[in-house]
């Protein structure tokens, strides 16, 4: 299984380029696209779930080229698009056998056995009994993928899912999304939170102003700024002078000033320490130097 795309291109109505010749090349496990609010990434979401049509350029799933056979490749995919939303009314485990049978499982017995499935997978048996739009946010999340994995979906994407999340279900999304991806299927997260990618994908992304401006792994992101990153304790006045020089990533006070972590070509002050990466500090980095 594989996601080939090629000089992929949409401009919207209005004028806006929303994806500028993007390629890439998705394997199978968990592939992060990350970036900034407003770089493509809902736009390439959406023209891989068949949900809107680009102007140029190619898609080819599993050997099936999208602009021809729609319907096949609709049929491996499960969406959780950004703004999900419930029925009201429904139930939690009637909102998802509801979606099973617009999924085309006709048979109650089998709907009844695959509701069951999804709902354990996600951790929500408990929760089968209450409405699905008065869950919260962290449930509603799950609820949203386990609609998406109705009928063991091959190619699953996720649009922004941990956002307004607090750490706890972030980290239990992810833990889910982990489980699927070792599980011979691809997933797409799309996220602007650093944080979602560094500690599940194999590789990544990085759209910024319908561009790929990096495409790689994790790790070979995080090594771009290897000696770039300082660690340094100051007091209030330098770190006022700091922070117009130079991005600070982190500033935590303490009693002896501020413990500050931030980007520099070259040492920006004699105190500091250079300090390993993570792929926060280099998508900071990554942002100041190249877009
Ligand atoms: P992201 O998901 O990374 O936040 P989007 O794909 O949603 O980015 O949007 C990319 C750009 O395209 C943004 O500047 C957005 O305002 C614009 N855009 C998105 N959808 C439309 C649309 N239907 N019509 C016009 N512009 C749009």
């Amino acid at each position: 299984m594989e996601i080939q795309i090629t000089n992929l291109s949409k401009i919207y109505d209005n004028g806006h380029q929303a994806l500028n010749n993007v390629n890439l090349t998705i394997g199978e496990g968990m592939f992060g696209l990350l970036g900034p609010n407003g770089a493509g990434k809902s736009t390439l979401m959406r023209t891989l779930v068949t949900l809107q049509e680009p102007d140029s350029g190619e898609v080819i799933i599993d050997g099936l080229s999208l602009s021809h056979h729609r319907r096949e490749i609709r049929q491996m995919i499960g969406y959780l698009p950004q703004d999900f939303r419930f029925f009201p009314k429904l139930k939690a485990w009637e909102f998802l056998d509801y979606a099973a049978s617009l999924a085309g499982l006709k048979r109650k017995k089998e709907r009844s056995s695959e509701v069951e499935r999804l709902l354990k997978q996600v951790g929500l048996e408990d929760a089968r009994d209450r409405f699905a739009n008065k869950l919260s946010g962290g449930m509603k999340r799950r609820l949203g993928i386990a609609q998406a994995l109705i009928g063991d979906p091959r190619l699953i994407i996720v649009d922004e899912p941990t956002t307004g999340l607090d750490p706890e279900e972030r980290i239990r999304f992810r833990n889910i999304l982990s489980n699927l991806s070792q599980q011979g299927v691809i997933i797409i997260l799309s996220t602007h939170i650093v944080a979602d990618i560094s500690s599940t994908c194999s590789a990544m992304a990085l759209l910024n102003n319908g561009e790929v401006r990096y495409h790689g792994s994790p790790d070979d992101f995080i090594s771009q700024s290897a000696g770039m990153v300082w660690r340094a304790m100051v007091g209030f006045d330098e770190l006022k002078t700091l922070k117009e020089k130079f991005p600070v990533i982190t500033t935590i006070p303490s009693l002896d000033g501020y413990e500050v972590e931030l980007i520099a070509a070259d040492q920006p002050l004699k105190e500091a320490v250079p300090i390993d990466a993570g792929l926060e500090h280099a998508y900071v980095c990554f942002m100041e130097n190249n877009v």
